[in-house]
């Protein structure tokens, strides 16, 4: 592929990985490494590659050993200034963005999909984080795939409202959207903003989290080579305070989409109050229960709670951070986590065998570890730092944990699990509850009846029974509480990028 402007020759663990027989292993890959021996580290503002107005530059880390891949460009206020009159100007009634069919917007999304799908092995161990990413990368592939099938059949309906008129609906772009993205899932996140936005119509002025700006910048440079007109997607790496208010504060951002802590969930929200009421979408975190009963099948139980917790890192939003286990088979169930969680492979996130890589957040899920240990929780496994370079914690399991607890009130983002018992079915459904939180929520049960008292019962945008962290992008998914507002994905989630536009016409009765 051609890359306009390719300004740096990317750290050997690329090529290294790229060649590494595991991505093989999982994707038949053929890429030739010089294929994809360069990307750009600009901002990419109207299909250009450009520096920041300021000329600054923050540094890319490696987690697995800590150190410098390389600088990227840091955008600010003014650059987002100049995004967003790029994705104005993109907007503009009559632009080609704006006269094109819905069909060949979908053609667009479809061939991003096949560019990203095309480039998996780079796409996959760009941002350094790990194989997990082949399994995201294909995941984003089908979340564009989704999106693209629904750009032409985004329809209105036909209103029969009373009197001589003639009424219809039309569902519009909201205009230009602002999105605001995490480093946990890189791509995935990208993609869950992209699609549903560009399959709708909209423009787009995207800040993506300042740990991991590659895997974004690189899918930059397909949107361009696929086609989209300029300034319908924007994408600036850069600081959360500087680049990522500017976005959330800005005067003609239609909309801003978040996914990230409640905390700066707020913050959003107010900076939209405060500035041109703009729609706010978030995605925020959680706290979510795992419901484990005494019928359930043990073995199934004991891994889909490892996995609930574990996956990642410990770095979901829908991590099953509360394990709720029932009485009779608590010691049983804890014994056997135990073990499982002894049997975890940490270490180089490019090695097939490795379960778990580094953290991203280090420091404070240690401190939570800490303060489970102060607050009597019973440290099961696990609990220290698991190498002597990077950033690697022990998985870690708590026993006899409280309701109370910080370890049970507060996202930890980390490979701690936290093991509670409950008695009765009413009992644990009202605990699950108690908590500000309402992203996700699980149980393992035969009992259909079980299920569904459990289902209805919690607060949670998403309740998976006998089983954990199952996607698609065809359902929905989001947060009740102050785990957000809004949907992603589905038809819900185009929602969230549409307008509504009530259009009524006079129909004379008579020939006059
Ligand atoms: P964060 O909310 O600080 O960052 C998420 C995104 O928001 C990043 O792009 C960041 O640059 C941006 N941002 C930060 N401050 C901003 C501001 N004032 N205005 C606008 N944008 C801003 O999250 P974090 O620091 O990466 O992680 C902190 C905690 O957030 C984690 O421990 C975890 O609990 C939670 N988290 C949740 C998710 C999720 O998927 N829901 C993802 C990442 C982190
Ligand atoms: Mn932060």
């Amino acid at each position: 592929m051609q890359l306009d402007n390719t300004v740096f020759i990317l750290a050997p663990i690329y090529f290294w990985s790229i060649r590494s027989k595991s991505c093989d292993n999982i994707c038949n890959l053929n890429i030739e490494p010089n294929q994809i021996s360069s990307v750009s580290l600009q901002l990419f503002i109207n299909n250009q590659w450009q520096d920041a107005v300021s000329k600054r530059s923050f540094p890319t880390i490696n987690p697995a050993t800590g150190e410098v891949i390389c600088q990227v460009a840091e955008a600010d206020k003014a650059d987002v200034d100049k995004a967003v009159k790029a994705a104005r100007e993109a907007f503009r009634f009559g632009s080609p963005w704006r006269r094109m069919d819905a069909s060949d917007r979908g053609l667009l999304l479809s061939r991003l999909a096949d560019a990203i799908e095309r480039d998996t092995a780079y796409l996959a161990v760009s941002d350094a984080d790990s194989w997990v990413q082949v399994f995201t990368v294909c995941v984003c592939m089908c979340v564009h795939r989704y999106c693209a099938g629904w750009a032409d059949k985004w329809e209105g309906k036909t209103i029969p409202i009373d009197g001589d008129f003639f009424c219809y609906t039309r569902h519009e772009p909201i205009g230009v959207c602002g999105q605001i993205i995490p480093w946990n899932f890189p791509l995935l996140m990208q993609a869950w903003k992209l699609g549903p936005a560009l399959a709708t119509g909209n423009t787009v002025v995207m800040k993506v989290a300042e740990q991991t700006p590659l895997t974004a910048l690189y899918v930059a440079s397909l949107i361009k080579e696929v086609g989209f007109p300029p300034g319908v997607v924007n994408i600036l790496p850069g600081m959360g305070p500087s680049a990522g208010s500017a976005i959330a504060s800005h005067m003609d951002v239609d909309k801003v989409a978040f996914t990230g802590s409640t905390e700066v969930g707020h913050l959003i929200q107010q900076a939209s109050g405060s500035s041109n009421l703009k729609k706010v979408t978030l995605e925020l975190g959680g706290k979510s229960p795992n419901i484990i009963m005494s019928d359930a099948n043990m073995a199934e139980a004991v891994e889909q709670s490892h996995f609930a917790l574990f996956f990642n890192q410990g770095q979901c939003c829908c991590a099953g951070s509360r394990t709720y286990v029932q009485d009779t088979i608590y010691d049983e169930f804890m014994e056997r986590s135990v073990e499982r969680a002894k049997s975890r492979v940490v270490g180089d996130p490019f090695n097939m065998k490795t379960e778990q890589g580094p953290q991203d957040q280090f420091k404070k899920i240690l401190g939570y570890i800490s303060s489970g240990k102060r607050e009597g929780a019973k440290l099961m496994c696990g609990g220290g730092v698991a190498a002597d370079r990077g950033y690697f914690i022990q998985p870690t399991i708590f026993g006899d944990v409280q309701d109370g607890m910080t370890i049970a009130r507060e996202e930890i983002f980390g490979p701690v699990m936290q093991i509670l018992k409950f008695k009765t079915l009413e009992e644990v459904v009202e605990r699950a509850n108690d908590t500000k939180y309402g992203l996700a929520a699980a149980v393992f049960t035969k009992d259909i009846d079980k299920a569904h008292y459990i289902s209805s019962g919690i607060r949670a945008g998403t309740v998976w029974i006998n089983c954990y962290n199952v996607f698609g992008a065809q359902a929905p998914f989001g947060g009740y509480k102050y785990s957000g507002n809004g949907r992603e994905l589905g038809e819900y989630g185009l929602d969230n990028y549409t307008e509504v536009k009530t259009v009524t016409i006079k129909v004379p009765q008579k020939n006059s």
